[in-house]
């Protein structure tokens, strides 16, 4: 009885002095002491560091106007560009990178053009009404009175001005390459000349250890279609990727795993995103 009451007391002297120690002048050095404890307090430092995101318009004043965002950190690393889009019936791909353009990023340059080919997307069809696939007429031209070689024209520009270390270009199949070869659904395109296939093949680890189904899994192909964004990046000496879902999927799916291929690829090359 005795002692639960010496207890009490001693409790009570306790939280006295605490309570004054921090409305007292040494408050701020206890708070600090709390500071250095509490978890996250590294993260909070972090964040200091933020990203800034600028747009700029392509192809201005014409039915193919589009928004290329330019994410920055004031700390230096590598630049990458992902790009969707380009097929105006392939939605996860511009789904992902509408969302992958809000991102901010702890170092390095992040190029986002989420809807590369606006008239396609309009009619949901691989190409823009009347025009070529904007994928086969890379590097494009600036005097065509074809807007779709125009536009590649405008895009391969952006890539010519920043010189990005790699291109991703978001893309969909109707079918998965396990059902059968060539559906290219569920791969990562990696054109023959690349040479950081140690980084494709830890990206396939990283992303398929997130897959529920094996059979879902992305395989890596090899090979770049002429006149293909992927060509073109290695006309600059850029690396380059194609990430292709698959449409047996849900769309939800899809989105997550374009998403989460862009933001492992980044990872490996040291870029953080948040
Ligand atoms: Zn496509």
């Amino acid at each position: 009885m005795f002692g639960n009451r010496r207890s009490l007391i001693i409790t009570y002297f306790l939280v006295v002095f605490v309570f004054l120690l921090y409305f007292s002048g040494d408050s701020s050095l206890l708070m600090q002491k709390f500071d250095q404890l509490r978890p996250g307090k590294k993260a909070s430092a972090g964040a200091e560091i933020t990203s800034t995101r600028t747009e700029k318009t392509l192809m201005e004043g014409t039915s193919f106007e589009t928004v290329l965002y330019v994410i920055e950190s004031p700390v230096e690393g590598p630049t990458v560009m992902v790009i969707g889009g380009v097929h105006g019936d392939e939605p996860a791909g511009y789904k992902a990178a509408d969302s992958i353009a809000t991102w901010a990023i702890d170092r390095g340059r992040l190029l986002v053009l989420p809807r590369a080919n606006v008239p396609s997307i309009a009619v949901q069809e691989r190409n823009a009404p009347g025009g070529p696939d904007l994928n086969r007429v890379f590097p494009g031209s600036s005097e065509s009175n074809n807007e779709t070689h125009v536009l590649a024209a405008e895009i391969f520009k952006v890539m010519t001005d920043y010189q990005p270390m790699w291109v991703i270009d978001l893309h969909e199949a109707e079918y998965c390459e396990y059902q059968f070869r060539g559906a290219l659904g569920q791969t990562f395109i990696y054109p023959n000349e690349g040479s950081s296939t140690d980084i494709i093949k830890e990206l396939l680890i990283a992303v398929n250890r997130s897959i529920y189904s094996e059979r879902y899994g992305f395989m890596l192909l090899r090979g770049s279609a002429r006149g293909s964004i992927i060509e073109a990046a290695q006309l600059l000496g850029s690396e380059s990727v194609i990430i292709e879902t698959c449409e047996q999927m849900e769309l939800d799916d899809r989105i997550r795993y374009q998403r989460q291929s862009v933001s492992s690829l980044l990872y490996l090359l040291g870029i953080a995103v948040f």
